[in-house]
């Protein structure tokens, strides 16, 4: 058991399981994915929970693809899936199944409840079922086929299976209750026609079982005990127990729900991910913009920093939204003692000093990190040609503005103080060039450095520098819930990637993918997975350094 995991609910359940011997002290669980789109946040709170769960009570976990819905679902899907769960940090070690693992087992629990007269061929049409089933107000009433024979039932599922009717011509049903107030009891499908291949069956069935028959059946078959899911399958739960005990199983497992994770400002719907993505509206699935996975690893993001999201979120039974704001505030702790730092200028305002001598590079020792000693410093160069951050320095600027002004002093960091001589513009009259002088006396470090200015700001040598694109990621919807809108396009942030011909210090021209850098005064980065190259440096910005949530979401969850 972990101390520190919250003691939830699903975990007082478990430890009650465990005191009672109840499945015989074992922990079994599964992450059940549709493989009909990539992995999102929301099943990152699952996946942890899932195998968190197993871990702390040294059981197991399977990774169990749902896949009885062929045409949506496919091997691309599957694979990623795969490398997202591996990407979190957890391990299905040989406990990979899918529910198509077990379509014969299945047919065979179709015809037991055909042969107990639990189970029926209907012949109605999709939207004649649909007429008879009622709604929440209403009775539904009995198809005229519900009290077909035995032997036909059985000749004609038979039939269906070897494929000799087409799509919709019949299902077949559970016989249970067309009144029940639980409309999921109302004789629901467990079987229906459909001539398409599957991506792991290939063309051995042309009959698919139906999500609820399939998913608790196949949780018996793998010894599940506690099979954990979204809060939407609460109603679902009375039919999951009803072919348990139609069929009984050596092992009967239990369904227990919690809250999906809801979190502001990200889509966590595959549909509609797969619309942005279809669409062309993002760059793919792995776009950093979307709270996929895919997007997340690419962004930047850390496996550890998700998964304590997901601690810190916690599983309970309430339905709630979740700020952006603490998720980025995981990612921000866990870079902070990770991440070395580096100096960047993303916006370039160029910098000549006067009193330095043109061609002279100087080597300036730089810390990697302020507080861990161990990472060691750098070498990076100095020279005549510098470049600042175009918003390091303005002309009339507020008595409290303690970056470069006309005239004023400013440390370049591990480097001088440097003064503002002189402003150089273009025809337009635009600011393109500072001429300043250094202090030879300050250079960091020494002995002789004493004095003191208010400001430091980065800078990288222009000489030395190199090119690099920066992407600088906002937020891609404006409203808080961009889930519950019809249309997304309207509500789509025009602004939510902005494109930066940055200079990097030489040391960053060389590193890989993934890794996380500070840039120093900036927020978080890395080079991107898909577009970086060493000849074509492509750096995202995985979040700022301050959280820049609050004021929004504030105003946006009210
Ligand atoms: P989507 O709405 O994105 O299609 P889904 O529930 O249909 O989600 P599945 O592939 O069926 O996607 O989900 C696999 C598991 O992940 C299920 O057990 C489901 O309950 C869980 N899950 C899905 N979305 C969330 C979420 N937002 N928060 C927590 N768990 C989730
Ligand atoms: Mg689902």
């Amino acid at each position: 058991m972990n101390d520190n995991q919250p003691r939830d609910f699903i975990r007082q359940i478990i430890d009650e399981d465990i005191a009672s011997g109840k499945h015989g002290g074992r922990v079994v669980t599964r992450f059940p994915p549709e493989p009909n789109g990539y992995l999102h946040v929301g099943h990152a709170k699952s996946i942890c929970l899932n195998f968190g769960v197993a871990a702390e009570y040294a059981g197991r976990t399977f990774l169990r693809f749902d896949d009885t819905n062929p045409g949506k679902e496919s091997e691309e899907y599957v694979r990623a899936i795969k490398d997202d769960v591996r990407w979190l940090g957890f391990d299905w070690e040989d406990r990979l199944s899918h529910a198509s693992d077990y379509f014969d087992q299945l047919y065979d629990a179709a015809e037991t409840l055909i042969v107990k007269d639990k189970a029926y061929v209907d012949s109605l049409t999709a939207e004649q079922i649909r007429a008879y089933r009622g709604t929440l107000t209403e009775a539904g009433k009995d198809s005229p086929y519900r009290n077909r024979s035995l032997e036909e039932n059985l000749d004609l599922f038979r039939r269906m299976r070897a494929g000799e009717f087409a799509d919709g011509e019949h299902v077949l049903r559970a016989k249970i209750d067309m009144a029940s107030p639980n409309i999921n009891l109302r004789d629901p499908t467990l079987y229906r026609i459909r001539h398409v291949p599957h991506q792991h069956t290939g063309d051995k069935w042309c009959i698919y079982p139906m999500y609820d028959f399939a998913h608790g059946l196949s949780d018996a078959f793998e010894g599940i005990t506690h099979s954990l899911c979204t809060l939407e399958f609460e109603d679902h739960r009375p039919l999951y127990d009803w072919f348990l005990d139609q069929l009984d199983p050596p092992h009967r497992p239990r369904q227990y729900e919690f809250s999906r994770l809801n979190l502001a400002f990200a889509l966590t719907s595959k549909r509609k991910l797969n619309l942005l993505v279809s669409e062309g509206i993002v760059s793919g699935w792995d776009d950093p913009r979307l709270a996929t996975l895919a997007g997340m690893r690419r962004r930047g993001y850390p496996p550890a920093a998700i998964r304590d999201f997901c601690r810190r979120i916690g599983v309970t039974k309430k339905e709630n939204m979740i700020e952006m704001a603490l998720l980025e505030n995981c990612i921000r702790e866990n870079l902070d003692v990770a991440a070395e730092r580096r100096m960047v200028v993303v916006h370039p305002l160029k910098v000549t000093l006067t009193n330095f001598d043109a061609g002279k590079t100087e080597m300036l020792a730089a810390q990697n990190h302020p507080n861990r000693p161990e990472l060691g410093s750098r070498q990076i160069p100095f020279s005549r040609e510098i470049f600042i951050e175009r918003d390091d320095f303005m002309e009339d600027a507020p008595k409290k503005y303690f970056r470069l002004k006309p005239g004023g002093e400013v440390r370049l960091r591990f480097a001088y103080i440097i003064q503002c001589k002189e402003v150089v513009r273009n025809a337009n009259g635009e600011v393109i060039e500072l001429l300043c002088t250094l202090d030879p006396d300050t250079r960091s470090g020494s002995a002789s450095s004493e004095r003191k200015v208010k400001g430091t700001i980065h800078w990288v040598s222009a000489t030395h520098a190199v090119p690099a694109e920066v992407r600088l990621y906002d937020r891609l919807f404006t409203v808080a819930d961009p889930g519950s809108v019809a249309e997304v396009m309207p509500v789509l942030n025009p602004s939510s990637l902005a494109v930066a011909q940055a200079k990097l210090e030489p040391s960053l021209g060389t590193v890989v993918a993934g890794t996380p850098w500070q840039f120093e005064r900036l927020g978080y980065f890395c080079a991107d997975s898909v577009d970086h190259s060493g000849n074509k440096p492509v750096f995202n910005r995985i979040v700022t350094l301050r959280d820049g949530w609050a004021k929004i979401e504030k105003q946006a969850l009210q």
